[in-house]
């Protein structure tokens, strides 16, 4: 494209917040035919809000009192709203100790003598730990569009926490928009399979990626453009930098994390889902105005 097209191009974006980082970044936004889109924080707002808890063997406000240790030492967004949930009841404060977070599948440390663990199903099998009647209870949860964690004391599952994380008011349009445009969209997510299908259903999304561990978030990438897909990449974590990286065009979510937006070619300052079509109309238009 011609530099005026190009200053014309980022121009228009700069007005609504959206920041191309360079000359490439818009031109490359005009040949994207596939949109790749992270769930928690892209879609949704990223702000889980705990709807469930079920009990095993143990009192509900001792597990409470358990897991809410262990997730006060983690930065994850489950864990900070787990720790909000504690914190609006009269559970006793308990430390957590020998904090371990493992990426993308939950949390470990030792409580009150406990040995206390909190995540997904994949965290559970890799602790040896049988999730048993609880199991059901997960899928309930998850069926309903929910993410569930499983926690277990002592190698014993003992409990289930639901949380909702709320879609954004726009992720739909946004959707409705890409398909228009003749864009195939995907949504990548480390959440679970259940959860992702539901919230894809919502949106009209018809490709889901679920329970992908963050290293491989990438390579599902480098696939899709193996497959001569050209690719944008839409995400706000800090599991999604690589594969921000690895996109024809990589687009940070404003309200992300830092690394995100270091990562990214394109940054949505307004973190609104629907400046992803905004953002590669601006660059077909560019793209024109050159011949
Ligand atoms: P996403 O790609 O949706 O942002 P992550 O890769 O960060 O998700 O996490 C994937 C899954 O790992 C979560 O849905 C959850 O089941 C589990 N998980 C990770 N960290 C924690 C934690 N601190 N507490 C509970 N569950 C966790
Ligand atoms: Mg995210």
């Amino acid at each position: 494209a011609t530099p005026t097209a190009i200053m014309v191009g980022s121009g228009l974006g700069a007005k609504r917040g959206i920041l191309f980082k360079n000359a490439t970044a818009i031109e490359t936004s005009a040949r994207i035919d596939t949109v790749v889109m992270d769930k928690t924080g892209t879609l949704t707002k990223g702000e889980p809000e705990v709807t469930d808890v079920v009990v095993g063997h143990i009192d509900r406000d001792r597990l409470l009192a358990l897991a809410g240790a262990v997730e006060r030492e983690s930065e994850h967004p489950l864990a900070q709203a787990v720790v909000r949930h504690v914190d609006a009841t009269d559970v006793p404060r308990l430390r957590a100790t020998g904090f371990r977070n493992v990426t993308g599948i939950g949390a470990l440390a030792e409580v009150d003598g406990h040995q206390v663990a909190i995540g997904n199903r994949r965290l559970m099998e890799s602790e040896g730990i049988a999730v048993g009647d609880l199991g059901a209870r997960r899928d309930e949860i998850a069926s309903g569009g929910r993410t569930a964690v499983f926690v277990a004391v002592d190698g014993i599952v003992a409990g289930v926490i639901g949380m909702a994380d709320a879609v954004r008011e726009t992720s739909a349009a946004a959707i409705t928009a890409l398909h228009e445009a003749g864009i195939r969209v995907v949504m990548l997510t480390g959440d679970n399979q259940a959860t992702a299908e539901r919230i894809a259903e919502e949106l009209g999304i018809d490709t889901v990626i679920a329970e992908v561990l963050p290293e491989d978030k990438a390579r599902h990438v480098q696939r899709l453009q193996g497959e001569g897909r050209v690719v944008a990449m839409v995400g706000d974590g800090v599991n999604d930098s690589p594969s921000l990286v690895q996109a024809d065009v990589g687009i940070a979510v404003g309200a992300g994390t830092d690394v995100a937006i270091e990562a990214a070619d394109v940054v949505l300052m307004r973190s609104d889902p629907l400046d992803v079509p905004v953002a590669l109309t601006i660059g077909r238009g560019t793209l024109r105005k050159m011949r």
